[in-house]
């Protein structure tokens, strides 16, 4: 692979994009992220992706390293140097190192000096979507046991990530999580069900985190079919029990849940409905 990583400004080999031991996000994940897919190249949705993660600053209190103009250059210039066409965009972004380590402290949990913020930028090819069937695939529950403050795209993902090495190991594509007895998301999508042809997916709240592609199917898809969509609460029984379920994320649009732990989902064939809403975002990316 040819592709290069952007560290703070300079586009490095992959095996020079080195950062220091004293940055706080790799001390004690102080820092954010956010992921634009492009698809053909062209990048979708980048408004709102550059929205929630001006929010995440926001929210953690780290200055925005470069404006809005020099971010969509910097993201401009960096990916037309790639060699994909359908990618995803990871940026990270950290408070960084302390540029002074004259009082021999080199670990504090508060933020009290100054600090260079580590920016980085890599890509990741987007493999069998969005051209390919929409994809069916397994889901295992799990005891939503993060933080509160899951609205705050924050590189700790201890939980989101053990959560996933749980599912992979049962060969599942997803772990959803339940918080007293009610559907949060899943650990890198939000969930929706279908029952009796009412979709719902719970409210945008602190549990979750706002996806872009969870409001660009309400707002655009499930509104243009006029389907009946419900945003509330709904219980890990309303999960078992419903006709359908789907997940969603950047990379992979839409994905539907044909099995929750080895429960059978629906009647072993696409469900309409997540059928029609995959297909409709797959034309929107097209
Ligand atoms: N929830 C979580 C916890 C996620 O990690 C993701 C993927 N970033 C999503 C939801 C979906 O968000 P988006 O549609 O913006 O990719």
């Amino acid at each position: 692979m040819s592709n290069k990583i952007f560290l703070n400004d300079n586009l490095v080999d992959i095996e020079e994009a080195k950062i220091s031991v004293f940055d706080r996000g790799y001390l004690f994940s102080d820092g954010i992220y956010e992921l634009i897919p492009f698809f053909k190249g062209k990048p979708f949705l980048l408004e709102d992706h550059y929205k929630r993660l001006e929010r995440s600053l926001d929210m953690v209190d780290i200055s925005n390293p470069y404006s809005k103009a020099e971010w969509k250059d910097k993201i401009d210039r960096f990916t037309k140097e790639n060699d994909y066409k359908n990618f995803s965009l990871y940026i990270q972004i950290t408070r960084g190192v302390p540029s002074d380590f004259s009082d021999g402290i080199f670990r504090e949990h508060a933020a009290t000096k100054k600090y260079t913020s580590s920016v980085t930028m890599f890509t990741s090819e987007i493999k069998g979507f969005p051209s390919f069937a929409p994809k069916r695939e397994k889901a295992i529950i799990l005891d939503d046991k993060r933080w509160l403050q899951c609205d705050i795209k924050s590189i700790s993902l201890i939980y989101n990530a053990y959560a996933k090495t749980l599912a992979s190991r049962s060969e599942a594509y997803e772990a959803i999580l339940v918080r007293n007895n009610n559907i949060t998301e899943g650990c890198s999508s939000n969930v929706f069900i279908v029952k009796d042809n009412v979709i719902k997916t719970c409210p945008k709240t602190n549990l979750i985190l706002p996806g872009i592609t969870r409001s660009f199917i309400i707002n655009q898809i499930i509104k243009k079919n006029n389907y009946k969509f419900k945003e509330e609460n709904f219980s890990l029984n309303e999960l078992k029990s419903a006709d359908e379920i789907f997940v969603t994320n950047s990379t992979q649009g839409v994905i539907e849940i044909n099995k929750l732990d080895d429960k059978e989902i629906g009647n072993g064939e696409f469900g309409p409905i997540s059928k029609k809403i995959y297909e409709n975002f797959v034309e929107s990316v097209n």
